[in-house]
């Protein structure tokens, strides 16, 4: 038995689609056949040559947002992270990252902030098992990978972006402990954005303001329920941006203004949104050496907070499930995902997601 998976060589390269053997399944891990998995902003990063793991350049699947559904279960592997028993059929949704258990962070409680967790990613896909990533047909689940069971209500376009995009959020906001009443500043409306506005809404955010240019995702905020929107054509400067959020926050700034566009040149201009005394949250900027110029003065005399979030604690992807099973018939989740592809046209679909036009693109293999 083979599967197809779109080989991701060098930035600027097209992919290539190969077939690898599917692997031995090892005690207590887990061969998944993907049902969707959708281009998330830092693969866009990731082709476009932005963002690297940090280690060799070698040919491997990136990927990473998408739900599966169970293929072969290894020995002694009955159910998911929760006990819930598995069956091969079943929906699983997984945290794609491997924190190792023993770093100094993980020691302290901090499992996402692992020193270890990228390089235990998988540099490679020349060697089994093979499938260490979305944009193929197949993904293994090792032993230490956190699995969570799909509730049958949930669609396979819904549960698709929990494993990063929402528990993303969810975790960020509630790291800069949003509360209710609290205005929320939303800076890009993109796979991020569109969920946070649900997630800060549900956290009992007073006012969810968000910032934008393109036509389709302002559109998008607005069926989410964003109170107002920034709109960028309308106010081309940060110094306009700015007045805005403080003309609809009586002169004050925001309680939590998040970044979620990957833009490190908001940052500036966010900061400058938040209120005395606020938070100001970092999920989108995951490019390193991007440099942006901040005044320390802004952050130490306003006692605001700057708090980053890079991946989440494996709570958050449990209650990402909760929360879409409780609040998908009041957003319109569905509509976030605009282009489905084929996996052999992996390339067109980037092509898409990088000019930005679309929310999430997504691959069905
Ligand atoms: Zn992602
Ligand atoms: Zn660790």
């Amino acid at each position: 038995m083979k599967g197809k998976a779109a080989i991701f060589i060098k930035a600027g390269k097209p992919m290539e689609i190969v077939e690898y053997p599917l692997p031995k399944v090892q005690p207590g891990a887990m061969l998944v056949k993907v049902k969707r998995a959708n281009i998330c902003g830092s693969d866009v990063h990731m082709v476009q040559g932005g963002f690297s793991w940090g280690g060799p350049e070698l040919p491997h699947i990136i990927g990473h947002e998408m739900v599966g559904e169970v293929y072969e279960l290894g020995a002694g592997l009955t159910s998911d992270s929760t006990g819930q028993p598995l069956k091969v059929g079943d929906r699983v949704t997984y945290c794609y990252f491997r924190p190792c258990g023993r770093c100094y962070a993980c020691l302290h409680g901090q499992s996402h902030a692992c020193a270890e967790t990228l390089a235990r990613l998988g540099m490679t896909s020349a060697e089994p098992p093979h499938f260490l990533g979305a944009f193929a047909e197949y993904y293994y689940i090792y032993p230490d990978q956190v699995v969570y069971k799909v509730p049958d209500e949930l669609s396979d376009e819904l549960v698709a972006p929990a494993n990063c995009a929402l528990s993303q959020v969810l975790y960020g906001l509630h790291e800069v402990h949003v509360e209710t009443g609290d205005t929320v500043v939303l800076q890009g409306a993109g796979g991020l954005g569109i969920n946070a506005i649900a997630v800060a809404r549900e956290m009992g955010a007073g006012m969810v303001i968000v910032v934008e240019q393109h036509p389709e995702r302002i559109k998008l905020a607005k069926a989410f329920g964003a109170d107002y929107i920034v709109d960028i054509n309308e106010f081309p400067t940060p110094r306009e941006r700015t007045g805005q959020v403080r003309r609809l926050t009586q002169g004050r700034g925001a309680d939590v203004v998040a970044e979620l566009t990957g833009i490190p040149q908001v940052a500036r201009e966010g900061i400058g949104m938040v209120r005395m005394g606020g938070r100001y949250l970092w999920i989108g900027n995951i490019n390193p050496g991007k440099m942006v110029e901040i005044d320390p003065s802004a952050v130490i005399l306003g006692n605001r907070t700057i708090v980053g979030t890079g991946r989440y604690a494996p709570w958050a992807l449990y209650r990402a499930l909760d929360f879409l099973k409780r609040t998908k018939d009041k957003y319109p989740f569905e509509s976030v995902l605009s282009h489905s592809f084929k996996l052999e046209d992996i390339n067109a679909a980037f092509e898409m997601a990088v000019k930005g036009k679309v929310t999430r693109a997504s691959i069905v293999p």
